[in-house]
């Protein structure tokens, strides 16, 4: 098969490694080495914009603003419809690039992260259709309130889950009538370039939806320091969080930021511990790169050690290998440079006292994968009772009552997720609401469902998004408060 110039042919599909602005495909100079973590094989290299190609793009986002929100949600829907479908109908080649560049497990990507990217295209676009004519009747005047498309918005995500998390801010922007800025992550970043075409091919105008490639402090700082941007949302770490804070104050454009977490993971021994010992081996999933994961586990005294076990068995059937490998369970991790960062925790813990009850080590099957791993004796106010780890390494505590377990799962400074098991209705939701967490999980894991709220407390965020609230970011929400009885009355 012949490549064309600009593209690399990855798991038999075609991906454009140019930017994608105002329609048309766009190439820089400066380009970046994408590699794949499942073998550190060479994939292709990368456009690397910067000021330049910003520019660009954000003019192309504005000049199609006005056109695309003046369609208005019932004209939108029709083609964000058709990029929802289209998206499903490349299921396959997305599933196997995404997996390629991130090492994240093929199965997955194909039954879960795809269907849930048109989802969240679809659900959007939907949503918005029942945004208008809100009024709320006031004694003096009656309030209809509006949800006008807000401008232009920047997307910058991560590379852990792409196609997943760019969707999560594509979908609800374009459906308020935002156009977009997308940055993708530089160390995963072909699926984002495979959605620009789907967009295309299902009839986004240009200049709606623009993807600039590049390094995140490059593209990325270009892009949030333009200064004609509208929002700002954010998915990726609490540090580069902060730098974007500092570009979005000088402008006063509104930001979200959907950041890291060191999430607890509550078992009472009330518990159904089966059930709970699966979702503890869960943990572990894409290799532990992921910001909900509950990495710190809490367990009830009086059942540690049969808890322990039946994590131990559910553990001990997660095979560590290829994510393309229907058997695998736990997949690389994203680069060397990660790998060594995961590593240097886990020394670093073991040199402090913490005792591996399994795992501990890189995994023998390639230079990027880490064995899984549990901790025990460690002090809650060590590194790796605090830091996000990012890999699959998780902790062992117990504890005595609720009092105590509330107040050591809100012991570091984040807040974005949590999960809890136990029968006892009235203790889950006791122990649920006193836990800072933007989402807790009692008796599931992972369940997101759209319409519901979003995000991270403390510096595990700024805002939600989810549902009713990703509108109340991405749109200018405006009331017009008309006085009662006062039209049809002549001046005088
Ligand atoms: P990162 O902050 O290094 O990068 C995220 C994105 O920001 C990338 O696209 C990167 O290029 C860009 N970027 C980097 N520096 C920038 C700058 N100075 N200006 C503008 N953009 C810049 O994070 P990462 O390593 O890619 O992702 C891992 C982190 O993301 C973890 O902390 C994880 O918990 C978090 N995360 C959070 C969620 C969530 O929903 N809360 C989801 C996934 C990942």
């Amino acid at each position: 098969m012949t490549v064309a110039q600009n593209t690399a042919l990855i798991a038999g599909v075609e991906v454009s490694t140019d930017h994608w602005i105002d329609g048309r495909r766009v190439p820089s100079k400066e380009r970046f080495q994408d590699a794949s973590p499942i073998d550190g094989s060479h994939l292709a290299e990368i456009a690397s914009g910067g000021k330049a190609e910003v520019d660009e793009a954000v003019d192309a986002a504005r000049r199609a603003f006005p056109a695309w929100a003046a369609l208005g949600p019932e004209g939108r829907l029709p083609i964000l419809k058709a990029f929802a479908e289209g998206l499903r109908a490349r299921a396959k080649e997305l599933a196997a690039v995404e997996t390629m560049d991130n090492g994240s497990l093929l199965g997955g990507n194909l039954m879960r992260v795809v269907p849930r990217a048109a989802q969240n295209i679809e659900f959007f676009a939907d949503w918005a259709t029942t945004l208008q004519g809100h009024v709320i009747e006031g004694t003096e005047v009656t309030n209809h309130v509006r949800y006008d498309p807000a401008g232009v918005a920047a997307l910058i995500t991560p590379w852990n889950a792409p196609l997943m998390l760019t969707t999560w801010k594509v979908g609800p922007a374009l459906a308020a009538g935002d156009t977009v800025v997308v940055k993708p992550p530089e160390w995963a970043p072909l699926t984002c370039s495979l959605m620009a075409e789907v967009a295309h091919a299902a009839g986004l105008p240009p200049g709606v939806l623009n993807v600039v490639q590049g390094i995140g402090e490059l593209a990325g700082d270009a892009l949030v320091k333009h200064g004609e941007v509208d929002r700002i949302s954010f998915t990726g770490s609490t540090d580069t969080a902060k730098l974007i804070g500092e570009a979005a104050a000088r402008s006063i454009t509104p930001m979200s930021a959907e950041l890291g977490g060191k999430s607890p993971f509550i078992v009472c021994a009330d518990a159904d511990l089966d059930a709970a010992a699966q979702t503890v081996a869960a943990q572990y999933m894409n290799a532990g790169q992921v910001c909900l994961a509950g990495t710190r586990v809490f367990v009830e005294v009086s059942i540690e050690k049969t808890f322990l076990e039946k994590v131990r068995g559910a553990v001990a059937h997660m095979a560590v290998g290829d994510p393309r490998d229907p058997a695998t369970r736990v997949g690389p991790l994203i680069t060397r440079e990660h790998f060594d960062r995961v590593a240097g925790f886990v020394e670093r813990a073991k040199a402090a006292g913490a005792e591996a009850l399994w795992g501990g080590s890189p995994a023998n099957f390639g230079p990027l994968y880490f064995q899984p791993t549990l901790f025990a004796n460690v002090d809650p106010a060590s590194e790796i009772s605090q830091r996000e780890v990012f890999g699959p390494v998780l902790t062992w505590q117990t504890f005595e009552d609720e009092a105590a377990v509330i107040a050591a799962a809100n012991d570091t400074h984040y807040g974005l997720a949590g999960v809890l098991f136990s029968r006892d209705e009235a203790r889950a939701m006791r122990i649920a609401s006193q836990v800072v967490a933007g989402t807790l999980w009692v008796n599931c894991f992972f369940v997101r469902d759209l319409a519901a709220p979003f995000g991270g407390s403390r510096d595990s965020g700024i805002g939600r998004e989810g549902g009713s609230w990703s509108f109340d970011f991405y749109s200018d929400i405006k009331n017009i408060a008309v006085r009662k009885g006062s039209f049809g009355q002549q001046g005088g």
